[in-house]
């Protein structure tokens, strides 16, 4: 499915950033190295803009990409690339680079990669880095970035640096989590996080409000936070995934501290208060309170908090469990607002409603 959705995103990005100009193609040659002999003589070599050189058997790019001072794309994708020279980075027109399919690691491209910051798009899906390459957090203009296919295990919290980023493709890697940074990525439209090691993921992604397609399947996520649900989807694929299929009654329980009891009732009986009178450490506690998602409470919790599991319909069809918050035990016992489509006063129910009117497609299975 993602497929579809991200050639059809990618192509216009690609045709946005490329326009008719000179290109040479020098792909499926069988070339064993970069072709120094049978390039054009160096001055012309300026006014070529696009390059291709992907399928042939090219171990590095050498320091001759310096005389290709115009050139916006360079595609070196599947051939068996190891190494890039430093010299690339004088390429300041470069817009485009795209290198999958080839051997690159953590230690591959030069320092000096962050020096391109006209790149909008770079792929360098199917290598082996097993780090988020940190140059490329350096590069303000970046649209479309894939990584997926590697072994990354961590993402960068500067990732949130490239602030133009729309499509980002981490699928197939080892990521255990998400920073929260991801969330500042406001422009991003396509997020594919399939096929990693995920067990939860960050709340802040409620802020992506252009997001229009979430990958999550093949993953270790039992639930999902609530919030995700209000995110204005079109896609979102969660097959291959332990969420919970039934409610979970093995609830861990601290009891509350007397801080919390205090904090508690001061918010259950609207006790005036204000933030001259107390020191600002409890004003701002005051202000963490969160609500018991239990329509029937009206209570709230600081930190002291009954994890449950609600089901909520999707598409008529699917049950998703999200992961929600209760302020005591008593809380659960009657069942019967738990069950997802009967809650109709669960202030969920709203934004799910207008959820699955937007919700394309949910795959689960
Ligand atoms: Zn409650």
């Amino acid at each position: 499915m993602d497929a579809t959705f991200n050639n059809a995103a990618s192509e216009e990005a690609s045709s946005r950033v490329l326009n008719l100009f000179e290109s040479l193609d020098l792909s499926r040659k069988q070339l064993s190295e970069f072709p120094e002999k049978t390039l054009p003589a160096e001055e012309s070599r300026h006014h070529v803009r696009k390059l291709d050189l992907h399928h042939n058997h090219i171990g590095f790019i050498p320091q001759t990409i310096e005389s290709f001072a115009n050139l916006v794309e360079l595609n070196v994708s599947n051939n068996g690339l190891s190494h890039v020279s430093e010299e690339i980075s004088t390429l300041q027109c470069l817009q485009a680079f795209k290198a999958k399919n080839n051997c690159l690691d953590n230690d591959s491209l030069p320092k000096t990669f962050d020096q391109l910051h006209a790149l909008q798009y770079v792929d360098l899906g199917g290598n082996s880095f097993t780090e988020f390459p940190p140059q490329l957090v350096h590069l303000p203009n970046m649209q479309i970035l894939y990584l997926g296919s590697n072994k990354i295990r961590t993402l960068p919290s500067s990732v949130d640096s490239l602030q133009r980023l729309e499509v980002l493709n981490l699928g197939d890697n080892l990521l255990e989590s998400i920073p929260e940074e991801v969330g500042s990525l406001h422009n991003l439209t396509i997020l594919n996080l399939a096929s990693n090691r995920l067990h939860s993921l960050p709340k802040t992604l409620i802020r992506l409000g252009k997001l229009k397609s979430l990958s999550l399947h093949s993953n270790r996520l039992a639930t999902l936070p609530p919030e995700i649900v209000s995110i204005r989807l079109e896609e979102l694929s969660l097959r291959n995934n332990p969420l919970v299929v039934k409610f979970i009654q093995s609830m861990t329980y601290d009891v509350p501290s007397l801080l919390e009891l205090s904090g508690r009732v001061i918010k259950l009986a609207h006790v005036p208060y204000n933030s001259k009178e107390l020191p600002n450490c409890l004003s701002q506690y005051l202000q963490s309170a969160n609500k018991c998602v239990n329509p029937r409470c009206k209570g709230v919790f600081f930190t002291a908090k009954i994890e449950h599991v609600k089901f909520v319909d999707f598409c008529g069809k699917y049950k998703l469990p999200l992961l929600q918050y209760l302020c005591s035990p008593s809380c659960s016992d009657k069942r019967p607002w738990l069950e997802g489509s009967s809650d109709s006063e669960s202030e969920t129910e709203g934004y799910m409603i207008e959820a699955k009117r937007r919700m394309k497609r949910v795959l689960l299975g």
